[in-house]
């Protein structure tokens, strides 16, 4: 495959993405992805991010052709979905939001059937590195059945590595996973971007995006509402929260700091709103001390995502 070889700039490349579910029974049309435009950079951690019903899994299942885009274009290593179906599928591998896994094979035997089904040949199989490479080498040989859940789910996570992608795009792979597997898949996740994999995942955790990725793209009601660097993302919310914990109680915010977004906080504690390319601590804490105030503790608190996503999805609300 020269074009794979060939190492693009980009993944993943989306041009006026539009995805129409028709009507059906009861349910009415739904205009799910509205003209998405995304380029995701090879090498990247690239988180979409969104609330349920975003069109994030529309989104990932068009690429994975599950589902059929009702218009525009999009490009998986360089290639063309339309053009080159099977070739463009070659280059990822797909972690489904659902864990569909046959109960009555063992890991060892699912990893081979799908390897079988991408064409690999007997000698290129590396199935037992992937099962070692996801802590599943001791139950190669048992039941799916007999898995837990975590282990089901890492095993979706190595169904799709059978082929070796260069992409591995995983659908809220940690949606209902315990806090030490999340580590776990994390880890490994990392390690394989380390070694070269482009990763997409998409998730509603706000935390998890910001801890992992490098760049996210914010989809709310079909559309992207942010695409950015994580850092430039948190740093557009240029405000910082000073909380000072004053010496003597404050039953309200002094006159002297009126021309301040200042707040007197159930737990005592003042707290002073400030945009950082306006105003320094130094100065705001000058001021709080000539309005007399005794300070007893100051902490700072800066923006998280949670805070840029509420802000720009209320935008486009
Ligand atoms: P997310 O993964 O972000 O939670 P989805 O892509 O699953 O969002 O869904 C986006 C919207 O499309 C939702 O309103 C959902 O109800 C609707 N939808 C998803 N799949 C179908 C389908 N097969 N038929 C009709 N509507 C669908
Ligand atoms: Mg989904």
């Amino acid at each position: 495959m020269t074009e794979q070889n060939a190492a693009p700039d980009n993944a993943i490349e989306v041009e006026n993405l539009q995805k129409v579910y028709a009507a059906s029974g009861k349910m009415p049309e739904k205009h799910a992805l509205k003209n998405i435009n995304l380029k995701i950079p090879r090498g990247s951690i690239f988180g979409l991010l969104g609330p349920n019903g975003a069109g994030k899994s529309t989104f990932i299942n068009i690429l994975a052709g599950l589902v059929n885009k009702t218009s525009g274009t999009a490009r998986i290593w360089g290639l063309d979905i339309d053009a080159h179906p099977r070739q463009s599928r070659a280059a990822i591998g797909v972690v489904n939001q659902e864990i569909v896994a046959d109960p009555f094979f063992t890991p060892h035997e699912m990893l081979e059937l799908m390897a079988g089904f991408y064409g690999v040949p007997k000698k290129e199989r590396q199935t037992d590195e992937i099962l070692a490479a996801v802590g599943l080498h001791d139950k190669k040989d048992a039941y799916v059945r007999q898995l837990s859940g975590g282990m089901k789910r890492r095993l979706m996570v190595a169904k799709a590595l059978v082929h070796n992608p260069p992409v591995l795009i995983l659908d809220e792979p940690t949606a209902g996973v315990d806090v030490e597997l999340r580590r776990s898949m994390w880890t490994y996740v990392r390690e394989l971007h380390d070694r070269g994999t482009t990763i997409i995942l998409t998730t509603h955790y706000l935390e998890e995006a910001e801890e992992l990725c490098d760049t996210i793209a914010i989809v709310n009601h079909g559309e992207i509402v942010a695409c950015e660097p994580t850092s430039q993302l948190l740093a557009r919310l240029d405000y910082k929260t000073l909380a000072i914990t004053p010496k003597e109680p404050l039953s309200a915010v002094p006159d002297a700091l009126s021309g301040l977004d200042a707040t007197i906080r159930e737990s005592g504690e003042l707290a002073i709103t400030f945009r950082t390319s306006e105003t320094g601590i130094g100065r705001l804490l000058e001021q709080v001390r000539q309005a007399g105030i005794g300070i007893g503790d100051l902490v700072t608190e800066a923006p998280d995502l949670e805070d840029v996503f509420l802000s720009l999805t209320s935008e486009t609300a």
